[in-house]
């Protein structure tokens, strides 16, 4: 029997962290009329550098196609670098390169019916940002939270301010501090590797001194230990006329065309010890990369010459496993708050869209009567734990197949 559960008064959503999952789960809330509030600590949208591409797969773009209305998804895709299948696989003197475990990345890469989206990551923001400015507050660092009486949920913030909400979404990315207190066993593991990335614009000299076959289309260059990913941003018309164009009301950052590099694999490949901190300033990650390409193809190591060094960002690749389910309450997760993974699988982004999707889903049900709120919550739990925990196994096949089995999290 499809009973009808008796609706709830107005459910009170509060997200923390205005990063790619939470973004994409306040615009779905929207689309479907549940109230809603982001707080996120940057101090504006545009405060840090977030200097990387991010491939948007079928998953991702399914998620956001779900949340977003159509000319705002239109606005998505409009915003993304023009899209490409194949891929050249090199090793470092630019020679085409294969191997057992390439051919089945490739494989894979290639039977995809949908080519993946290329995002500029501020620019996705700026996307997602669109339309909530009554609803999103800047500069608001989560500190901590009580559970009250009333069964509502008291957070509280840095500036010594509060709020009360029915609903709270930990969206606070990977060192998510309302994770830390409300799901404690969900540790975060280093994997001892790193990500070093930069972008390196189409200037005249680029174009005249990077290899031609890295200037269009995307490149991995095998090495020992690490791989290289080149992929190129060159988009459709400038992202003003892009925002001006769309019937969305969204400011878009004016960005030119660049190729996006990033290596992944061993750190002491980089020269770094075991405990070597990463807070470092970007004049030692360029003498790190230097160093470490001396003897690669000159027109390969222009790429890393060339570079706008502001751009350069050095992190760890950590990863979580959230292995065994819990007693659901109103205070869920979702993205990498709950279920870091390696880079390698380019999945991080698209698992969180994935999560932000079903929650939506599962709440706009909810407001309309058809589901109980911890029902609901615990049905996209469930349904979240098995898609990371799918997502972080292929991120670590794909790691292996980038730079070999060192330092794998346990499964
Ligand atoms: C080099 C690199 C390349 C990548 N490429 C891809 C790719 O191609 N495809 C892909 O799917 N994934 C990719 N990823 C992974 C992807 O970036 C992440 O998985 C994704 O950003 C996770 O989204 P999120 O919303 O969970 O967290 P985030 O996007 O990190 O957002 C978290 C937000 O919370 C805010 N915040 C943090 N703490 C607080 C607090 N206490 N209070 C309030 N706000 C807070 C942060 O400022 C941030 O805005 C890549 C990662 C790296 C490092």
């Amino acid at each position: 029997m499809n009973r009808k559960i008796k609706k709830q008064r107005q459910i009170q959503v509060a997200i923390i962290g205005a990063g790619i999952g939470g973004l994409c789960l306040a615009q779905g809330l929207k689309k479907n009329n549940i109230a809603f509030q982001v707080f996120e600590k940057d101090i504006s949208p545009n405060s840090r550098p977030q200097g990387f591409r991010i491939r948007i797969d079928e998953m991702g773009q399914k998620a956001l196609s779900v949340c977003l209305s159509e000319d705002h998804y239109q606005l998505f895709k409009d915003s993304c670098a023009i899209p490409y299948i194949t891929v050249n696989t090199l090793n470092t003197q630019l020679e085409s390169f294969t191997n057992e475990h390439i051919n089945s990345w490739l494989e894979y890469a290639e039977i995809e019916e949908i080519p993946d989206l290329r995002a500029n990551r501020i620019t996705m923001r700026e996307v997602l940002l669109a339309g909530l400015d009554k609803q999103i507050h800047f500069n608001k660092e989560f500190i901590n939270y009580e559970e009250l009486s009333n069964g509502k949920t008291m957070l509280r913030f840095n500036d010594g301010t509060c709020y009360e909400a029915d609903i709270v979404v930990a969206a606070d990315g990977i060192n998510s501090k309302l994770c830390a207190l409300r799901f404690p066993q969900n540790n975060l593991t280093d994997t001892g590797n790193v990500n070093v990335y930069g972008k390196t614009f189409y200037s005249f000299e680029a174009k005249k001194q990077i290899a031609e076959i890295l200037q269009s289309r995307t490149s991995v260059i095998f090495d020992k230990e690490i791989s290289l990913i080149v992929d190129t941003m060159q988009f459709k018309d400038s992202l003003l006329n892009i925002a001006n164009q769309s019937k969305v009301n969204a400011e878009l950052s004016h960005m030119n065309d660049y190729i996006y590099w990033a290596f992944i694999g061993n750190r002491e490949r980089l020269g770094l010890s075991k405990d070597e901190s990463l807070q470092m300033g970007q004049d030692k990650i360029f003498s790190l990369v230097q160093e470490m390409t001396h003897s690669w193809h000159t027109s390969l190591k222009s790429l890393f010459q060339l570079v706008d060094r502001s751009t350069l960002t050095i992190t760890a690749v950590k990863t979580s496993f959230p292995k065994e389910s819990w007693v659901s309450t109103k205070i869920t997760a979702l993205g990498d708050a709950i279920h870091a993974m390696s880079p390698a699988g380019g999945a991080g982004a698209n698992s969180a869209l994935y999560d932000a999707s079903i929650l939506t889903e599962n709440l706009s049900k909810v407001n309309l009567g058809e589901m109980d709120l911890l029902s609901a919550i615990a049905d996209y739990e469930e349904k979240m734990r098995s898609n990371s925990r799918n997502t972080i196994l292929d991120s670590q096949k794909a790691g292996e197949s980038l730079y070999g089995k060192a330092s794998m999290a346990e499964g």
